[in-house]
């Protein structure tokens, strides 16, 4: 991580926990025993929020094209996969103990880790630090099958959700009948035991991953390799992220491992800095080949002509709730409106919680709340939407702008008379009026519609 995000951004990641507790997106995992340190349970509108996200990858892996297919495998996978992998030998991160504050910080990282007795130092920085030489710590979490501990063998939770691909290659590739190029796309929960987690929703030890196997033959590597950092640059641009803060960071030779001839991150610029939100690799056939060794079982493309090889994999591997974070950090706004401040979250629409908000204008006018009450009984068939009455209007659009709702459908005076209602944007605060049986229609349409932040490019 490196560079500040612009001052002229009004958004931290203080900013963003708050709202994020404050109307119940996020919030700490386990707190009423104390919390579980950088562990986070997700409310209402996080886990909206968070399909969405999810939905969105899936379409844009499977739905809107042919040669993907979706898979969900296990979280606990045979041990061996992992020493096939190469998790076991080498999942690991540098570790140095301080002796005398007993903290324990990751040795490739120190510029980022606070002394654990005067937090405005880096380790090693003050005459009373002690540290350690420099171990290596694998960052799997360890279980055991089994009703015995002793006597049952140990596994793993996955610290990534790839190798449930690589291992089910045969199975899949001949189910869903396809020939390289073809893809496998899956998104589930990894866990790594991190040493420093933190920032949020950015590095915690329990977290989601969308993941892709691209399989192509070993000459189509380098172009497949290239297709895909630029679809998934586009995806986040597609879904609202603004280019200023989006960058494509390929790895130098001395970072790539010894098996990629290719590796690039998307780095986000967080409010702590340039961050990766995904990698994409292009990994050879290592992962194939690795497994067919370790499990004796071929897995290599045959073709009806006896052509055979061993697929090269391109690998573009994203985390879900990094990405809803970057979504919110970029939707993060703060304006001034008729001399009230107000804090909005400018959500692509396809990304946003609740897509409408209902609002009879006087909630205790019972034409107006059946009127209302019935439009939102029709829209949620169709729709996330959300009925409120309660309050002030000002109140409750203020409410809807923070959880980043795009539209206020308001029921008022004139709806009684001519059944017509006032639609209010979000982000321009135009409103328009539309008649109520018309509503479905012009929310369908405007969510099928591009969308570009008005905070720029
Ligand atoms: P980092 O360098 O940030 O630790 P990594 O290079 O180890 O990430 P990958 O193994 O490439 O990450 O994992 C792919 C994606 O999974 C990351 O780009 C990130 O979005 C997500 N991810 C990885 N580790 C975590 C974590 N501890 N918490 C949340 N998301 C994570």
């Amino acid at each position: 991580m490196s560079e500040a995000s612009e001052p002229n951004d009004v958004v931290t990641m203080d900013k963003i926990v708050s709202l994020c507790r404050r109307r119940g997106f996020v919030f700490p995992s386990s707190e009423i025993y104390g919390g579980l340190g950088s562990a986070y349970d997700y409310g209402h509108y996080g886990v909206l929020a968070k399909n969405n996200v999810k939905a969105r990858w899936m379409e844009a892996m499977t739905q809107e094209r042919d040669d993907i297919v979706a898979l969900d495998s296990t979280i606990i996978l045979h041990p061996k996969v992992w020493e096939a992998s190469g998790h076991l030998q080498s999942f690991s991160d540098p570790l140095i103990d301080c002796r005398y504050c007993k903290k324990r910080f990751r040795a490739d990282d120190l510029e980022h880790c606070e002394c654990g007795k005067k937090p405005s130092k880096h380790p090693g920085e003050t005459s009373d630090c002690d540290l350690t030489e420099p171990r290596q710590f694998n960052l799997m979490f360890e279980t055991t099958i089994g009703p015995v501990q002793e006597s049952g063998s140990k596994v793993y939770l996955r610290p990534e959700t790839a190798q449930g691909i690589f291992i089910n290659f045969k199975n899949v590739s001949q189910l869903a009948r396809r020939k390289p190029p073809f893809g496998i796309a899956q998104i589930g929960k990894s866990f790594r035991n991190e040493i420093t987690p933190g920032n949020f929703l950015f590095r915690t030890r329990e977290f989601e991953q969308m993941e892709l196997e691209f399989f192509v033959p070993p000459d189509e590597s380098a172009q497949w390799y290239e297709y895909w950092l630029e679809q998934r640059k586009s995806w986040y641009l597609r879904y609202g992220l603004r280019s200023s803060h989006l960058r494509l960071r390929p790895h130098s030779e001395d970072e790539l491992s010894h098996y990629s001839s290719g590796t690039a991150d998307v780095e986000y610029l967080f409010p702590i800095g340039w961050s990766e939100l995904e990698g994409i690799a292009n990994r050879g056939d290592y992962d194939l080949s690795r497994h067919t060794e370790f499990s004796g079982v071929k897995l290599e493309y045959v073709g009806q002509d006896g052509e055979r090889y061993v697929p090269h994999v391109i690998e573009p591997s994203a985390g879900a709730d990094r990405s809803l974070l970057a979504f919110l950090v970029d939707a993060y706004d703060e304006e001034e409106v008729a001399g009230r401040q107000r804090t909005l979250l400018r959500l692509h629409p396809q990304i946003a919680p609740v897509k409408a908000a209902i609002l009879p204008l006087i909630g205790k006018n019972e034409e107006m709340v059946l009127k209302a009450r019935s439009l939102y009984e029709e829209l949620r068939l169709r729709f996330v939407v959300e009925y409120d009455d309660s309050g002030a209007i000002g109140r409750r659009y203020r409410r809807q702008d923070e959880i980043g709702t795009p539209w206020g459908v308001t029921i008022d005076d004139h709806t009684l008379e001519d059944d017509t209602v006032t639609i209010r944007d979000r982000d321009s605060l135009e409103q328009i009026r539309v008649a109520i049986s018309q509503v479905g229609a012009h929310l369908a349409e405007q969510l099928a519609a591009p969308w570009k932040t008005p905070k720029g490019e």
